[in-house]
């Protein structure tokens, strides 16, 4: 049998992130090197969450720019990695008979290719995104992760990006070094300790954790690419945590591989 495809989730953080080399962009890339070559890959990103789910089914995505205040350069970057409508519809038809939209427009945001960038520098793999639907219960983004489980017996690399801890109203834009808030020290430790034990519905159910949880997810965009990931996983298989950090005080930059 093939070897079975890890599924990871990467804290992406700072956009300009796609244009530096540091601590967090070097672990990126050594997990590139560290996994098998993907026939494709499927990202779930912060940045694609509206009110439906859909896939992206062109061909040759554009790269999204879906940020402003940065640097001219950062808008140059483009990173062309060709799309699949293959996967698009293999993906359909695993969520089947959840309701699902083809988006022939849809181009890749920065939540995918400001990460990925630095894994396949070649833009030589291809990319599909999936939305979150926004209307959804945590439990459903969990659930839809589990229904894609075959897609990693398939050579395809599954992405989430977002941010575990992720509050852009407390993070210190002058020091990005500052001491990490103790409810974002908190909030990341007791996601982990629940993703160690195996306590996916504890994850899902990260609301309950009180003020922890409200100023470390003041919205649920840049949390639920985790639980796809989560949903992913095996019952006889760990989670490690590549790469880590809080940066700004207020961003964890964690990143959870399942296999
Ligand atoms: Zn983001």
């Amino acid at each position: 049998m093939a070897d079975v495809m890890p599924a990871v989730f990467f804290g992406h953080g700072n956009p300009m992130n796609a244009i530096q080399s540091n601590a967090f962009t070097e672990g990126w890339k050594r997990f590139g090197q560290s996994i098998p070559p993907p026939t494709a890959i499927l990202a779930i990103s912060a940045h694609w969450y509206g009110p439906d789910l859909a896939v992206s089914g062109s061909v040759s995505p554009e790269t999204i720019h879906d940020f402003y205040g940065f640097p001219g350069e950062l808008f140059e970057v483009t990173w062309p990695a060709p799309g699949s409508p293959e996967l698009a519809e293999r993906v359909r038809n695993l969520l089947l008979p959840v309701d699902l939209r083809f988006d022939a427009q849809r181009g890749l945001d920065h939540g995918v290719w400001a990460v990925l960038c630095h894994l396949y520098p070649k833009a030589d793999i291809p990319v599909v995104q999936l939305s979150i639907d926004s209307r959804k219960a945590p439990e459903f983004h969990y659930e839809i992760g589990r229904l894609l489980q075959p897609l990693r017996d398939e050579g395809v690399l599954i992405v989430g990006s977002g941010n575990i801890v992720h509050n852009l109203r407390a993070y210190d834009w002058e020091n990005e070094n500052t001491s990490p808030f103790d409810w974002a020290v908190r909030f990341e430790s007791v996601i982990r300790n629940f993703m160690l034990e195996g306590k996916d519905r504890e994850v899902a159910d990260y609301s309950s954790l009180g003020d922890d949880a409200r100023l470390s997810v003041p919205s649920p965009d840049h949390f639920l690419p985790l639980l796809y990931v989560l949903g992913l996983r095996r019952e006889y298989e760990q989670v490690s945590f590549p790469v880590e950090g809080i940066v700004g005080g207020a961003l964890s930059m964690l990143s959870v591989k399942v296999g």
